[in-house]
């Protein structure tokens, strides 16, 4: 094993004893993890300093490279702003930016979310514009209110499902079939 180079990685040296150790049942050596905690204790304004700056610096990488139209990712961001500028939603005309949303327009076939699509690189860009094509622009509240109707006629179906289609004897009396007769006149069917 010694001649996997522990000095051109850093910290193999250690992550290899450990694993020796670990594999042959031996302590853990002595004192170290103890010492690095006093440390730790002693020291938690460095603790908070190291762990902030690693923060920063990962954030900054992340947040470079998104921007960075270059990249696949930023590439990607950048073809979902271009679609979304200049455009208003589809219901009631909303132009902020901020608030328009891509969403699956009826009868096109799904591949995945958006915003899912982002990140990983089996996404293609051209594949990413073409599942943009497949979506409207809608505002975040027209976009709530049809999730709220499509919630309602799901629970519309489940109640078909679950107690059978309304017969023309329930079509003919629409009052409330599956509502006990004890409950107050305030609850709402479609209410869970
Ligand atoms: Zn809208």
């Amino acid at each position: 094993m010694t001649a996997v180079g522990p000095k051109r990685i850093p910290g193999l040296r250690r992550i290899l004893d450990r694993m020796r150790r670990v594999a042959r049942g031996l302590p853990e050596k002595p004192g170290a993890a103890e010492r690095a905690k006093a440390w730790r204790d002693a020291n938690p304004d460095r603790v908070r300093d190291y762990r902030e700056a690693r923060r920063d610096e990962t954030n900054a990488a992340v947040n470079a490279k998104r921007a960075d139209p270059s990249t696949l990712i930023g590439a990607k961001r950048a073809a979902r702003e271009a679609a979304r500028q200049d455009q208003s939603c589809k219901h009631c005309g909303e132009t902020d930016t901020y608030r328009l949303e891509f969403v699956h327009r009826s009868g096109e076939r799904k591949l995945a979310n958006l915003s899912d699509m982002v990140i990983p690189a089996c996404y293609t860009l051209s594949i990413f514009k073409a599942e943009l094509a497949k979506c409207d622009i809608i505002c975040a509240s027209c976009r709530r209110v049809a999730a709220h109707a499509k919630r309602q006629a799901a629970d519309a179906a489940r109640r078909r499902k679950q107690f059978g289609e309304p017969t023309q004897k329930t079509l003919d009396e629409p009052a409330q079939p599956e509502q006990p007769a004890t409950t107050t006149a305030v609850y709402e069917p479609g209410a869970e």
